[in-house]
């Protein structure tokens, strides 16, 4: 890290996630100014999104929809600035319980090894400093972006080794962030939608379960200065918007309040550095959760 401690400009960051548009509400902001700040930003998702929903039957079909969210991504990641984008190709594996699970073409049915190689190749080929992923919770817990979690980290740790021989030469990235929905954040946008008369999609018995135990948040960033552009790069993925959903309902003075704030666990650094957390030391802080 050292060469990189004097900022922004020059760093490569790798951000891995489940689905297209995994990347933008969480840490779209940050992305879109480490980009703005000169880092190469480099996006990688590992399934295709293909069973999510449809917001419109115009945009897509069940048969197209992989495709047409690989569109998306490419378009919304062409607004955050990220230079490169790539695609693992797992079909994705849609919700625990689900026919979509048993899929063989699934993120859900691939072994481990065969996504940490894919992984661990692209971390040696690309020499990231650092690297984004899901949260240990997977947010609401889906197993596609639990999976990424998973994978991604076990990559982090074997890319600098001997490990995977066919998967290029050693490289071992300085940081690995956990990108995180406090669980309060969480409590905050339910009672808000009670409060406005909105069902909220989550019943008040998952509360306490859902969402990053707040405690593990190690870094909350105030990405107001770039949150237009974090909507804007969202919007690109209009597959997935539901206008007429709860989130979708919500003012967009609050969510555009909400999403002006990011939380990330600073989850691996280099041994010995105690002051390595670039984005705490770099961009503005955020409010306590
Ligand atoms: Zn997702």
């Amino acid at each position: 890290m050292t060469e990189n401690s004097s900022g922004i400009a020059g760093l490569t960051v790798l951000a891995v996630f489940a689905h297209p548009d995994d990347e933008g509400f969480g840490c779209g902001g940050v992305l879109a100014i480490l980009a703005s700040r000169g880092a190469r930003l480099i996006t990688v998702v590992a399934t295709n999104g293909d069973v999510g929903e449809i917001s419109d039957p115009a945009l897509a079909t069940t048969e197209n929809l992989g495709q047409v969210r690989q569109d998306e991504m490419r378009r919304a990641m062409a607004v955050t600035g990220a230079a490169e984008v790539h695609f693992l190709g797992y079909r994705d594996s849609g919700m625990d319980g689900t026919e979509d699970n048993k899929h063989p073409d699934s993120l859900n049915q691939a072994t481990k090894e065969a996504v940490v190689e894919k992984i661990v190749k692209l971390i040696r080929e690309l020499r990231p400093d650092v690297v984004f992923t899901h949260d240990p919770t997977g947010g609401y817990g889906h197993p596609d972006h639990i999976a990424s979690y998973l994978h991604t980290k076990d990559a982090f740790a074997a890319a600098g080794s001997e490990q995977y021989p066919n998967a290029g030469q050693p490289w071992t990235p300085s940081l690995l962030y956990y990108v995180c929905f406090p669980r309060n954040n969480f409590r905050k946008i339910w009672e808000k939608m009670l409060e406005m008369g909105i069902k909220p999609p989550f019943a008040s018995e998952i509360l306490d379960k859902v969402g990053s135990p707040d405690d593990e948040v190690t870094t909350i960033i105030d990405v107001s200065s770039h949150v237009d552009t974090k909507i804007t790069s969202l919007e690109c993925h209009a597959t997935q918007l539901q206008p007429d959903g709860p989130f979708g309902t919500l003012p967009k003075d609050y969510m555009k309040e909400i999403m002006s704030t990011e939380f990330f666990t600073l989850a691996s650094s280099p041994p010995g550095e105690t002051d390595a957390d670039i984005l705490a030391n770099e961009l503005p802080a955020g409010s306590p959760i």
